[in-house]
């Protein structure tokens, strides 16, 4: 069987292509969409992540502002940063980078940021309106699979999708988007009893685990789509020699930076098997910065008071 690979840097050029066009409406009509970051600490994951997001955000001709707080900001003090960004007119929405150092209350952090500008889909409001399946602000990597999923004409009514994790920002959210466009959806997690047994089932499988390589051929039913949500950095040769062959490219980068990417899915699980696979990297990751693109764009709308088809998208998209 021909595997297709998916392409999420593909779409996710798509996506800004129409945001761009969009936005340049809105800012003629002088409503410019406004994102603002908020980083504590310099952990360089989530100082990259933030910058990748600042940078699309100017990209498309949106206003950003990226506050930089440091490691040892009490909850009180980043509670007070997250409070001016709400009531500021020329921010639509708001993202505080996670993790949050382990003294931080993640939990007061998240419920503080205005429902309305909550462009991480977090806050309780958000996620019961998913759950209720009313319009809201949703997670930007489930919507991103959603909107992929879509755009590639893979069929969902009706599917067995199984989803494996549970985190709030991927396996929870993603089982909701599915179940509205009426799969039938099974969340999988690390006290799942067979786990191959239960991915089997999946006409689509989304791994989000953070195990590398876990989901082997075993798990994946022949003509399947898979959904590989999983950032896992390998820095041990062996094991990217173990994992993609000697030879392979992947070595050769390995050789050259001391580090490569791997998803949850094995490299050789579904390349002849599945009926189509997300590329790590180059899949679910540029999908993800998109959305927040567009959330941002929603927001904006919603909170200034203009409908517009950005709304029309994901949720409830059948
Ligand atoms: P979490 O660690 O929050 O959740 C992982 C989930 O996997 C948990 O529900 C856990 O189960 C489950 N799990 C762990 N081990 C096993 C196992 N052996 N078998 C079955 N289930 C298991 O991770 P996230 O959801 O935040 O992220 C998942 C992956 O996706 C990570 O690699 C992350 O880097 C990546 N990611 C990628 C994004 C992108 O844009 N490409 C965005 C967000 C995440 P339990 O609940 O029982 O502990």
């Amino acid at each position: 069987m021909e595997t297709r690979w998916l392409d999420g840097k593909k779409v996710a050029a798509r996506i800004k292509s129409e945001l761009s066009q969009e936005i340049r409406a809105l800012t003629s009509g002088d409503m410019v969409p406004g994102l603002a970051t908020v980083l504590v600490g310099d952990n360089p994951a989530s100082r990259f992540y933030v910058a990748s997001k600042t940078r699309a955000c100017r990209e498309l001709g949106m206003r950003s502002e990226a506050v930089e707080l440091p490691a040892e900001t009490t909850t009180e003090e980043l509670l007070a940063v997250v409070h001016r960004l709400n009531e500021s007119d020329r921010i639509d929405a708001i993202l505080v980078q996670m993790p949050l150092p382990a003294h931080i209350d993640t939990e007061r952090t998240l419920m503080a940021v205005r429902p309305d500008k909550d462009v991480d889909g977090f806050h309780p409001v958000n996620t019961g309106r998913l759950c209720s399946g009313n319009p809201g602000l949703v997670p930007c990597t489930p919507q991103g699979i959603m909107e992929l999923l879509f755009r590639e004409g893979i069929p969902l009514r009706g599917a067995e999708a199984v989803v494996v994790g549970r985190s709030n920002i991927v396996g929870k959210p993603m089982f909701f988007l599915l179940l509205q466009e009426h799969a039938t959806v099974t969340v999988c997690h690390s006290r799942t009893r067979d786990l191959p047994r239960v991915c089997r089932r999946a006409d689509i499988l989304v791994a989000a685990v953070g195990r590398p390589a876990l989901v082997t051929r075993d798990y994946i039913k022949q003509g399947a789509v898979v959904v590989d949500v999983g950032v896992n950095l390998l820095r041990d040769r062996d094991e990217v020699v173990r994992l993609f062959g000697d030879g392979s490219r992947k070595l050769a980068a390995f050789d050259k930076r001391g580090s490569v990417l791997v998803g949850d899915v094995h490299p050789q699980a579904s390349p002849g098997w599945a009926a189509a696979v997300t590329p790590v990297p180059g899949g679910v990751g540029p999908l993800t910065i998109a959305l927040l693109m567009k959330n941002t764009v929603r927001a904006c709308r919603q909170r200034r008071g203009k409908a517009g088809t950005v709304s029309q998208s994901v949720v409830g998209g059948s």
